[in-house]
């Protein structure tokens, strides 16, 4: 059976059990790959699709990028595209979008644009009014949070931090106010000292690092970012690809009654019930709702 849904940009050069059909032509666009970030097997059908259809794939690394393509007998017409390239490399592109043609980008390793080039070409790709196609796969990101056992439902990627320490300290001061579990990439040499900075800077979080994933030395260690970091300064700095996944803020302790009687009563002493109630709520964490109905009461 024949794949007979044709989507926008969806490309099946194979039908639904995955045996390969002559290709039809892809639709013209950006199409952004991901690519495994350790086993090979961690492809799409649909990724191995466009990388043979695409008219032409640019890649992070071409040395790189061929010996994934080799691993799957794809021999696309290749290229060198990077977000520092000089602008020559993008109108190239853009010419070749504007000709009608398909263009797949791929990184070295995982979802390009995530800590990876690609973000400056997809703008410009948008901007000059062609289409950019996702194509989801692996991404260490995803993959370290799946596997932490930390809070999923509210997280923020913040990639690479400086590697500079005042300017690592400076943009974990920022983190530190965020309430959602914090996702990093990080290298071996820098880790022990990275989460003793982030020990410092958030306090005692629940933490992960989650390292060489989805490859055969795959491991996630876990513990509060103190003890990760004390393990790390002992243990030395690991081999391989590193994630940290840093758990939210422990949630304040609910103010008692007398707490907020206490705030109010002094609150309502400088100002009116709203501004005292919304004073209570922002300070100790309680709703606006109780608070407004207690300071009503206290003022009555
Ligand atoms: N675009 C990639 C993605 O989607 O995950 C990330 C590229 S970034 C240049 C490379 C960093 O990602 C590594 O230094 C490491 O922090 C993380 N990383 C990549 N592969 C990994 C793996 N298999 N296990 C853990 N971290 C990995």
């Amino acid at each position: 059976m024949t794949n007979s849904s044709s989507e926008p940009g969806e490309q099946s050069g194979r039908d639904r059990i995955g045996a390969r059909q002559p290709s039809p032509p892809l639709e013209a666009g950006l199409y952004v790959v991901a690519t495994p970030i350790g086993n090979l097997r961690d492809i799409t059908l649909r990724a191995l699709d466009i990388l043979g259809a695409a008219s032409r794939v640019y890649a992070e690394d071409t040395r790189v990028a061929r010996k994934l393509l080799d691993a799957y007998g794809l021999k696309p017409r290749l290229a060198a595209y990077h977000d520092h390239s000089d602008d020559a490399v993008r109108l190239q592109i853009l010419d070749a979008l504007a000709a009608g043609e398909s263009v797949a980008l791929i990184s070295d390793a995982g979802t390009p644009l995530i800590s990876d080039p690609g973000f400056k070409l997809a703008r410009a790709v948008i901007e000059a009014g062609h289409r950019v196609f996702p194509i989801p796969g692996a991404s260490a990101a995803l993959a370290g949070l799946v596997a932490s056992g930390l809070p999923s439902d509210r997280f923020l990627f913040a990639g690479f931090l400086p590697s500079k320490q005042s300017a690592r300290r400076a943009a974990l001061a920022e983190l530190a106010e965020i309430d959602a579990t914090l996702i990093l990439y990080e290298t071996g040499p820098r880790l022990a000292e990275s989460l003793a900075d982030m020990s410092a800077a958030l306090g005692a979080r629940d933490a992960v690092v989650a390292r060489e994933l989805t490859k055969l030395f795959e491991e996630t260690r876990r513990g509060t970012l103190a003890t990760l970091a004390a393990h790390y300064d002992s243990a030395g700095a690991p081999k391989g690809e590193i994630v940290i996944l840093i758990g939210p803020p422990p949630e304040a302790p609910a103010a008692s009654d007398e707490d907020l009687d206490a705030f109010l009563t002094a609150a309502l002493t400088r100002g009116g019930v709203k501004e005292a109630a919304q004073e209570a709520a922002k300070t100790l964490g309680v709703s606006r709702k109780r608070a407004y109905a207690r300071a009503l009461e206290l003022k009555a």
